[in-house]
């Protein structure tokens, strides 16, 4: 029975797991965690009656590929949509103030996040005549060369902010937002672009329907999707499918390729050996240079350049009697370059249920990012002061924090800075003279659930072929 090892428990590694034991039921497959539990960056907390997520929040139904996962693991029905005052109402803090981010034309023309240029230069995008660069262009300037400088400060950085934790100045709109360059080149602008992405999404639902299937993403305007009890129950379910598929506290080391039939070797920290047909490395960047550094050094440094940011999760709970401001709404973001303490502030309690007991709110803000690396180092007190100060500023709480969950993520978010595309490029021709080895994970295209869903699955079926062929 041909063998393939997948280094790495998060939600890809789990995705590829679980899909190549459905494409190819002959393969046995074990999965390689090094820590004690399974998920990754994703992991749901309950304490005092709080829900907090460690890492994501929800995922987003921008493709259909985390719904068809949760759908084959019997899942849809334990599905909650992000609230409707979450969708509509989003905010941003600059010059002191929370304002509402604009949800269309018309929120463009009233709203006071720019000047009359400023609104003009955007309002303009869709007749705006512009050639990209022959390079790479970084987001900021992508978005600077279509809507304006003004839109590029402040909704560039708040999506960048928002996503990634990152700057947009550095990241490369064509590796972080490959959608972008695509709809410039094939619909002649971004707005266009969105607004054929929309009809096309309601065109594939209502075919859908006429064919009485269920629709790959529902019709209408994307949601944020989780479960009551949280996105653990994504990984506690991708891990029961599995069972004793993962070995959790098993911390790869090296691998090594052998001849004869089985090719690869694969060795823990503890001196274990596994032999594989096929092996995948679905872990961290640094994780999978460290592991190839003895195999391929060329490949090893390359998969280890690319940099991730560091970022603080602080979840702070309050009575409702003392948050007069507590909105409906998502949160709101403090634009990168604004350099405030917070990167945001996301009212989990708001956009989901049951995130807090009754009479009380539950909101999680995001420290550090590439400019504010230094915070995760802090002290918890500090951390946690600093937080609840800029929440009183913005929302104008009259009373302390009753519940605090601090997480520290030293490795966050991979970036994909200007020449991330080369990169890749380069490590897929140094991957190449090793037939059988399957580099995936957030590091190399795409950071949301939906990305790593998506590469999980593509891999998974690379994989089936490969160790079919074989
Ligand atoms: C704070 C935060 C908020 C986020 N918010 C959102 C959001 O709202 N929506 C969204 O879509 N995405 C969000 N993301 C991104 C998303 O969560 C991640 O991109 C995704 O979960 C990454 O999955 P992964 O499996 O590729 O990597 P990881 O989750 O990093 O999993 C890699 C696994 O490899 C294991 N490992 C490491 N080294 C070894 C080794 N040597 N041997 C064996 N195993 C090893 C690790 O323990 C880990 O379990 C967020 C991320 C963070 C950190």
């Amino acid at each position: 029975m041909p063998h393939v090892v997948v280094v790495g428990g998060g939600l890809t590694g789990l995705t590829v797991a679980f899909r190549l034991k459905q494409f190819a039921p002959s393969v046995s497959v074990t999965v390689l965690e090094s820590c004690a539990r399974p998920g990754g960056n994703i992991q749901t907390e309950e304490q005092d009656g709080f829900r907090v997520e460690h890492g994501p929040n929800g995922f987003l139904d921008r493709t259909p590929a985390v719904p068809q996962l949760v759908s084959a693991l019997g899942l849809t029905d334990r599905l909650i949509a992000a609230s409707e005052g979450s969708r509509k109402n989003r905010y941003v803090f600059v010059r002191d103030k929370l304002r509402k981010l604009p949800g269309g034309p018309f929120g463009l023309l009233t709203t006071t996040l720019l000047s009359f240029r400023g609104k003009l230069a955007l309002l303009s995008e869709p007749w705006r005549k512009s050639k990209p660069p022959e390079g790479d262009e970084s987001v900021h300037e992508f978005v600077t060369r279509r809507a304006g400088k003004e839109a590029a400060d402040i909704f560039a950085d708040a999506l960048v902010t928002g996503i990634h934790g990152g700057d947009p100045a550095l990241l490369s709109v064509a590796a972080a937002f490959p959608r972008l360059p695509v709809m410039e080149r094939e619909a002649g602008s971004i707005v266009r672009g969105f607004m054929r992405a929309a009809k096309k999404r309601k065109q594939d639902a209502q075919d859908a329907e006429r064919r009485g299937v269920s629709p790959p993403v529902p019709a209408g305007p994307m949601k944020m999707w989780s479960f009551r009890a949280g996105l653990q129950v994504l990984i506690d379910s991708l891990a029961n499918h599995l069972g004793d598929v993962v070995k959790c506290g098993t911390s790869v080391r090296s691998l090594s390729a052998t001849e004869g039939p089985t090719r690869w070797t694969v060795r823990g920290e503890s001196g274990d050996v596994w032999n594989a047909d096929a092996v995948v490395l679905a872990c961290p960047a640094n994780e999978q240079g460290a592991i190839l550094a003895e195999l391929n050094p060329k490949l090893a440094e390359e998969i280890s350049a690319i940099p991730y940011n560091r970022i603080a999760v602080v979840a702070l709970g309050y009575r409702r009697e003392h948050c007069p401001g507590a909105g409906d709404g998502f949160g709101y973001i403090a634009p990168q370059n604004t350099r405030r303490d917070v990167l945001g502030v996301q009212w989990c309690s708001s956009i989901f249920p049951d995130r807090a007991p009754e009479g009380f709110v539950l909101w999680r803000a995001l420290c550090g990012g590439v400019h504010r690396a230094e915070q995760v180092d802090w002290p918890d007190d500090q951390l946690a002061k600093a937080v609840h100060a800029e929440i009183k500023l913005a929302m104008g709480v009259t009373g302390e924090p009753v519940f605090r969950k601090i997480v520290r993520w030293n490795r966050a978010i991979p970036q994909y800075v200007i020449g991330h595309l080369e990169r890749l490029a380069r490590i897929d021709a140094l991957a190449s003279n090793h037939p059988g080895l399957f580099l995936t994970g957030n590091a190399y295209r795409g950071v949301a659930m939906s990305d790593c869903v998506e590469q999980g699955e593509a891999i998974a079926a690379k994989v089936a072929t490969f160790v079919d062929g074989k």
